[in-house]
């Protein structure tokens, strides 16, 4: 497959051509580099390369590889993407930049008054079960619209945008259709809330970032295109 270098050279500007597509672009694409099951080099090799942002699934994987060591050294933005254990909260607020995966029913657990001085995450993004999929994470897109579309509530402050995720299965066709909502639903909030912060969606992996991106996407989470199959 080539050096990683390459291949992160690559990556980019195929999503950056993808963006670049796009009318109206916002504050600039973001690629995060999902490391889950790679070694400490490999991580080390991309950021060398240029990587600004990794992506995590689990804690303790991150804290035995010493993620948060290159974090430091390089000042990348190390991100918690994955599923969150109520008993890893509290670390997991320590030691990563962001969090990605936040839960609706984390959404009262963080409001601001709560969070306390030992907090090291300064952007949250509400995940997004596109498909609706029961084994996974996520709010679907008709809780967000029952909850925060009708103007019942804002979306809290604190939330800097979504996370969403879509079926594996799902055909490319499918997965357009999944990403135009989220992107719908994302800028109803954006105008609703006019919150300066809520800027950020996460949305696409290695199969289809550009897809994503030229859905509205302006944050993509890419892993094995970059290291190869896990
Ligand atoms: C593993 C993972 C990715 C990366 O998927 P690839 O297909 O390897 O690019 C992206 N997002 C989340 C939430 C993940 O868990």
């Amino acid at each position: 497959m080539g050096h990683l270098s390459d291949r992160l050279a690559a990556v980019r500007e195929r999503a950056l051509h993808a963006y670049s597509l796009r009318a109206g672009t916002g504050n600039g694409l973001r690629i995060v580099c999902v490391t889950k099951g790679r070694s400490l080099a490999s991580v080390e090799e991309v950021v060398q390369a240029g990587a600004l942002e990794i992506g995590e699934n689990y804690l303790q994987e991150a804290l035995k590889k010493g993620v948060f060591r290159l974090r430091d050294q390089y000042g990348i933005l190390v991100r918690f993407i994955g599923r969150i254990q109520s008993n890893k909260l509290s670390r997991v607020m320590r030691e990563f930049d962001a969090l990605d995966s936040l839960e609706e029913r984390l959404l009262s657990e963080l409001a601001p008054a709560t969070l306390s001085g030992e907090v090291r995450i300064k952007e949250f993004l509400l995940e997004i079960n596109a498909g609706g999929e029961q084994q996974k994470g996520g709010i679907t897109l008709e809780r967000v619209r029952e909850l925060f579309a009708g103007r019942k509530q804002p979306l809290p402050s604190f939330v800097s945008g979504f996370m969403a995720v879509v079926p594996l299965e799902a055909t490319m066709g499918e997965r357009t259709a999944l990403y135009e909502s989220v992107y719908e639903v994302f800028r109803e909030v954006q105008e609703r809330d006019a919150s300066p912060a809520f800027t950020i969606l996460s949305m696409g992996t290695s199969d289809d970032y550009e897809l994503a991106i030229t859905c509205g996407a302006n944050m993509v989470r890419v892993g094995t295109a970059l290291f190869g199959p896990r």
